[in-house]
Order: C-alpha cells, then sequence, then structure tokens
C-alpha cells in the first residue's frame, strides 16, 4: 500500500526527505512556495558533516556526487583580533574530509537531481484529522488531502501551528550580511585575509565573518547584540546601547535598502577595527538584515497523527553550522522509516517514533548552539576564542 505523501518546503530537509523516498520508490509530492529553484538567491555555502549531512547524502545515495562538488579547503579558519593580528590559522589535513563546504545552490540541485517539484505551491495552513486524512490549504485557495504532512517549511513555517502554539523569538543578536564578488580578483588583499575558507573577528559584543563560497564569492556576516529595532527607533536605545560599548552612529531610523547608509552605520558600530578588516564592509555589495530568531530549546509537541516537522520548523536553532546538517540527516532519516513502514498504523507508529529521535538529538544541539551564540558575541571576545579552540582540533 502506497501512502499519500506530501512534503511542505524545498530546502535541505524537504528536498533531502524526498531524494531518500525516491531512492526507496515511494512517491511524495513536494510542495514548494518559491516560484522556481533560482527565484531568490541560495545563501550562503553550507559545511556538511561527516555524522550528519553527509550520512543523509549517503542514504539519498549522492555521496559520491557531493565529495566531488564540495571543497575541503574551504574547512580552513582564521580568528583574528579587532587590530588585524592573527590568533588562530587552522588548516585543514589534504585528505580531511570532516566538513567540507559546499554551495546551497549546488546542494539544491544535487538533491533535485529527479525530483518533480511543485514550485510556487505556498501552503497557507494544514488541518489534520478530516475525513480523508490531513487537508492542506494553499494561497491560490486549492486544497489536497494527504496520509502524512512533513513541515519543513523552515523558521516560519505554515506546518507547525497543526502540531504547536510555539513561535521563534528573537536571540537578541542580530545580523547584517554583505557580499564580495570575484574576490582574488578584485580584492586580493582581501582574498589572502581570508584564506581558503572562514576568516572572523571577534570584538565585544559584536563579530565579523567572511567565508568563502565557491567563483571567488565571498558573504561576510556582521553580528552584533542590539535590539531588534535598532534601526528604526535607534534613539530609544542610545544610552542602552552606548553603555553596551555599540554606537551605530545613528540618530535617527535606518532605512536598510539604503546601502551606503547601512556601510557607514556598521562602520561607525566596527570603529577602531583594523582597516583591512572593515575593508570588507567597505566593499560589500548590497546589506542584507537578518535578526537571529531561535524556537525554544527542547521545542516537542505532543503527537499528531498524519503531521509532523523537520528541520527548521522543528528546532530553530542560532546559525552555528549545524542547522542544515541536522535537517537533512532527520529527513533522510524519516523517509527511510516511512519507506518502511507497510500499513495506516504502522506510518504512524514510524512518524511517533523518528519524532522522539529527532528531539533528543535536536534538543542537544539547540543546547549548544544557545551557548555557542552567547560566548560568540559577548562582552569578552577571549570567551569567542575558547569556544574555537574547544570545537576545532589542535
Ligand atoms: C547565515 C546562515 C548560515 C548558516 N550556515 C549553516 C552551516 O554552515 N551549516 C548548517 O548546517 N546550517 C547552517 N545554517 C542553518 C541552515 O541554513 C538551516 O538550518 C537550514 O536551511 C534549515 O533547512 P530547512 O529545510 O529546515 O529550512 P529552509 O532552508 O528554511 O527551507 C524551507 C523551505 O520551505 C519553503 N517554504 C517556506 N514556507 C513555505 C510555505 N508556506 N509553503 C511552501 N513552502 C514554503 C521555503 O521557500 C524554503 O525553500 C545557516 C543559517 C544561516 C542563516
Amino acid at each position: 500500500m502506497r501512502h499519500r505523501i506530501a512534503v511542505i518546503g524545498g530546502g535541505p530537509a524537504g528536498l533531502t526527505f524526498a531524494r531518500v523516498l525516491h531512492r526507496h520508490d515511494h512517491p511524495v509530492t513536494v510542495l514548494e512556495r518559491d516560484p522556481a529553484p533560482d527565484a531568490r538567491p541560495p545563501g550562503g555555502t553550507l559545511d556538511l558533516h561527516e555524522k550528519l549531512g553527509q550520512l543523509a547524502l549517503d542514504k539519498a545515495g549522492l555521496l559520491a556526487e557531493y565529495q566531488a562538488l564540495s571543497r575541503p579547503e574551504g574547512q580552513a579558519m582564521r580568528i583574528l583580533d579587532t587590530d588585524g593580528t592573527v590568533l588562530r590559522d587552522w588548516q585543514p589535513r589534504p585528505d580531511d574530509r570532516a566538513n567540507p563546504e559546499i554551495d546551497r545552490g549546488q546542494l539544491r540541485d544535487l538533491l533535485l537531481g529527479p525530483l518533480n517539484v511543485q514550485w510556487g505551491r505556498g501552503v497557507t495552513e494544514v488541518v489534520p484529522g478530516t475525513r480523508d486524512g490531513v487537508l492542506v490549504h494553499f494561497a491560490d485557495g486549492r486544497q489536497e488531502t494527504f496520509d502524512l504532512v512533513v513541515g519543513a517549511d523552515g523558521a516560519w513555517s505554515r506546518v507547525r501551528p497543526a502540531v504547536s502554539s510555539v513561535t521563534p523569538h528573537y536571540t537578541g543578536v542580530t545580523s547584517v550580511e554583505t557580499s564580495l564578488d570575484d574576490v582574488d580578483i578584485r580584492h586580493p588583499d582581501l582574498a589572502r585575509l581570508i584564506g581558503d575558507g572562514s576568516m572572523a573577528v571577534y570584538g565585544a559584543n559584536r563579530s565579523l565573518v567572511a567565508q568563502r563560497n565557491s567563483g571567488g564569492h565571498v558573504k561576510v556576516y556582521a553580528r552584533f547584540r542590539a535590539p531588534l529595532d535598532w534601526h528604526t527607533n535607534p534613539g530609544r536605545h542610545m544610552g542602552l546601547n552606548r553603555r553596551a560599548g555599540m554606537d551605530t552612529g545613528l540618530d535617527a531610523g535606518l532605512d536598510m535598502a539604503d546601502v551606503e547608509a547601512v556601510r557607514s552605520s556598521l562602520l561607525a558600530l566596527f570603529d577602531g577595527w583594523a582597516a583591512p578588516v572593515l575593508d570588507l564592509l567597505r566593499h560589500g555589495t548590497a546589506f542584507v538584515h537578518r535578526p537571529l530568531y531561535v524556537l525554544p530549546v527542547s521545542h516537542t509537541w505532543a503527537h499528531v497523527p498524519g503531521v509532523t516537522l523537520l528541520g527548521d520548523a522543528a528546532h530553530l536553532m542560532p546559525p552555528l553550522g549545524v542547522g542544515a546538517n541536522l535537517a537533512m540527516l532527520e529527513g533522510a532519516e524519516l523517509a527511510e522509516s516511512v519507506a518502511a513502514a507497510p500499513g495506516p498504523g504502522d506510518l504512524d507508529e514510524a512518524v511517533r517514533a523518528f519524532e522522539e529521535q529527532m528531539w533528543v538529538r535536536a534538543g542537544r544541539w539547540a543546547e549548544i548552539t544557545a551557548a555557542g551564540l552567547e560566548r560568540l558575541v559577548s562582552p569578552d571576545p577571549a570567551e569567542a576564542l575558547a569556544v574555537f579552540d574547544e570545537v576545532q582540533p589542535a
């Protein structure tokens, strides 16, 4: 008997789930809100860990293709002081395959392969327990019914309300991203500063991280502690910000679409840092504001037959290199369990057992990443260095 299965969201979680089901010859409907695979920039590079993301790709039969595409040299990590002194310069061994980097677009295309994704199908609501199964409502007014609906629709999941009333909350740390193109040709000094992988500079309550993607593209993340409305209502937080050593140079509100205004505000915020480091901001192109939200550590729910969640929809965490890895492994594990469940009762038992397993592992990582964010964006930059020394082999 074939269960009617839908996965909502074509990110790392949803595509891995669908790809592993496909490998088991089980039909699956993939419903994605974006109108096309390249409808928006895919985002920065991802490092896939041997025991998480790589294991998931192995379950999908895609490990060799990932190895051919990924960048082991991208594992290199350099830490600088705010005056530009190199404090750590870690290089992977040539045969190190623990966490090679891959561009998100490359990973998406690898997972898409033969999958028949339905693009432009934004889900608005999921209603479990109807006579014919789980009812899915779409933004265009259509509706469809399935035996199992898997919510892999990210941080602001529209599936999550069917199982849990919890919503993400702001961590107190925000992030402004920018990028540099053709760095080796256009900015050779910055290319040398960044090296083959990532470079991070930690100051009091703020950090700048630059990360190489393929083709000379570099993503830069400026992270700092700030109230959620630091840019729209700076006057209100002036005293608070100054006490925390944060001066955004703002008296009035900041239009985040005004590239030069955002650049000067960031340069004011990172004032006093070494000129070569600040060049990352001086040469950055557009700026994207992404406040960091999380779900509570150990987010669980009372099991609801016919609906479950994967990835960020289930356990949104600070972006410290593990979210996509967990999302993919969960997708692969759930797909294997579902493919091995012959009848309707077996399907529900398989999902229930999967959820228990996911909650334990995700809860552990949520704790680690929450503590990690506290230490990486903290009043004492030595904390960030200590985190690096704890996780990086000598
Ligand atoms: C700056 C940054 C760097 C990161 N670096 C790393 C890293 O190095 N390693 C790592 O493991 N993780 C990293 N992460 C975390 C990682 O990006 C996420 O954990 C991961 O993308 C989660 O995958 P997902 O499939 O659960 O959700 P998403 O990637 O958010 O995908 C959700 C998909 O669902 C679609 N969707 C949303 N709503 C609907 C709807 N209503 N109907 C239909 N479709 C919908 C979206 O369009 C999207 O395609 C990083 C995150 C950030 C922000």
